[in-house]
């Protein structure tokens, strides 16, 4: 009895063990599986975008020179886009459309006094009702909130100066023609009034912000304008970009006035100016680098995403042009764009084309939070094992010139960059030109003429802008407009003299 009574106990005693250890199992499997059955808090999410910064200037872009050690680490960390294309080539419409997830057309902020359209809501404001604060350190000229770019932040701390905060559309129209006509005789541009904007101070006051006690998830946008025109000197960068002396013929590029005004004529802009000029934007590139570990610093790895980005190229000479805002080529437009994070695969290299219209559905994917469905652009989450398969899609880049029938529009699909100068008021045909990008990243060989399917390249480019012409207006706030590029020859295209 005894032996049984213990047989018994024992065997009592054992389902009790199993039952335990059936609890303890499954206890511990639903905290190995908590993270899927229990949703993890929302990250932290900080985006960067950097003024002017060239993707083929960053080191893990290939750059030689050291202009960005700590965004070289992040990349390692995380996923890096090789191909990135801006959907303009200057600030305001680029930086609208990573705020909105819409092409400029659509947003409407294409000039310096115009706002992105009533209605349209921007990712702060998305994230906002997703239950985030939200804070914007800019230094942007056209940072005043009555352009739009404050919508949905909880702060917003802009360093540029007083006259651009309050300017109004009506005054901002002013602003661009004063802009104008002073660029004709070369003494006054708004960014020079800027120049004081710094990395490293801007960057303070980030990490001062993310070092607060927060207890909703942030979403944090900084805008770096260092590297922008007028180039400072920023030592001890710049000696070590450029050993030797400053070249005795070289302007000034550190006064306030636009780059090509700068140089009277553009053969001054010798190998030796332009070697120099190269070594000033690399010391204001790696300067803004020291801003991005000061931000780094601030925030925890463990909890935030980081996305870093640029809104345009800027123009060393390059097919005739300085600056920025002035063609299409790739040194105005191919933007880097990496994303770091705890739930983000570490070194891997997205190599079909992207455009920065994918930066706002990605971060609302981050936050889990409700896409409107009205955005153009889509999650680059998907690709992020760098399986692109099936995922590419044209990259479309454009500008508008006060004179509503000029501009220059471009695409980037596939291995091909097609790019048109359409002219004002005249039956003056459009300038196309077609590069294979990737063998001629310079991009001095113009295809058009020896390509078959030139034509149809260039009507797919027209197509896309005629159509989303022709639905501008309310579709924007409630749904998608028709704006995929149609295939093969178009009657705008005919129309405007490609077809006879
Ligand atoms: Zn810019």
């Amino acid at each position: 009895m005894l032996t049984h009574f213990r047989v018994a106990e024992s065997a009592v005693g054992g389902a009790v063990r199993r039952v335990w250890r059936t609890v303890l199992a499954g206890a511990f499997a639903l905290l190995v599986a908590a993270p899927a059955l229990v949703a993890s808090p929302a990250p932290d999410i900080v985006m960067v975008s950097v003024d002017c910064l060239r993707a083929d200037h960053c080191g893990c872009y290939g750059y030689g020179p050291k202009t960005t050690p700590i965004l070289d680490a992040v990349s390692r960390s995380g996923v890096r886009f090789e191909s990135a294309l801006a959907t303009a080539n200057w600030t305001l419409p680029s930086v609208a459309t990573l705020l909105t997830g819409l092409h400029p057309s659509r947003h409407a902020a294409t000039h310096s006094y115009s706002p992105i359209r009533d209605g349209i809501s921007t990712v702060a404001e998305q994230l906002r009702a997703a239950g985030y604060q939200t804070c914007a350190i800019v230094a942007i000229t056209f940072s005043a909130p009555a352009l739009g770019l404050a919508r949905g932040f909880d702060f917003y701390d802009t360093r540029v100066p007083e006259v651009f905060l309050g300017y109004r559309p009506i005054l901002g129209f002013v602003l661009a023609a004063r802009q104008w006509m002073c660029s004709m005789i070369g003494n006054w541009s708004p960014n020079a009034d800027c120049a004081s904007a710094d990395a490293v101070e801007l960057a303070r006051a980030a990490a001062d912000w993310l070092r607060k006690p927060a207890a909703k998830p942030r979403f944090l946008w900084v805008h770096f304008l260092d590297p922008h025109y007028p180039y400072e000197n920023r030592k001890p960068y710049y000696a070590q970009f450029h050993p030797e002396p400053a070249p005795k013929e070289s302007p000034d590029f550190s006064i306030g006035s636009d780059a090509n005004q700068v140089l009277k004529s553009f053969d001054e802009f010798t190998p030796a100016v332009r070697k120099h000029a190269l070594a000033l934007y690399d010391s204001e590139v790696r300067y803004t680098d020291d801003g991005m570990a000061i931000l780094l610093g601030g925030l925890n790895r463990s909890r935030t995403i980081v996305l870093v980005t640029g809104d345009h190229g800027e123009a060393f000479g390059e097919h005739g042009k300085l600056g920025h805002g002035s063609d299409m080529h790739l040194e105005q437009i191919r933007v880097p764009l990496i994303v770091s994070g705890p739930s983000v695969s570490a070194g891997v290299v997205v190599t079909e084309p992207v455009s920065l219209l994918d930066v706002a559905p990605t971060l609302l994917d981050f936050a889990r939070a409700a896409n409107p469905g009205t955005m153009d652009g889509g999650s680059l989450v998907p690709r992020f094992d760098g399986d692109t398969a099936g995922t590419s899609r044209p990259a479309f880049t454009e500008r508008q010139t006060m004179l509503l029938t000029e501009g220059d529009y471009s695409m980037v699909d596939g291995g091909r960059h097609v790019t048109m100068h359409v002219y004002p008021f005249t039956k003056h045909e459009p300038d196309v030109a077609i590069y294979d990008w990737k063998t001629d990243p310079g991009e001095t060989h113009n295809l058009f003429d020896s390509l078959p399917e030139n034509l149809a390249l260039s009507s797919r480019l027209h197509s896309h802008f005629a159509r989303m012409y022709r639905t501008l207006g309310g579709d924007v706030v409630q749904g998608r407009a028709a704006s995929d590029p149609g295939e093969g020859p178009s009657d705008d295209l005919r129309k405007l003299g490609y077809l006879r």
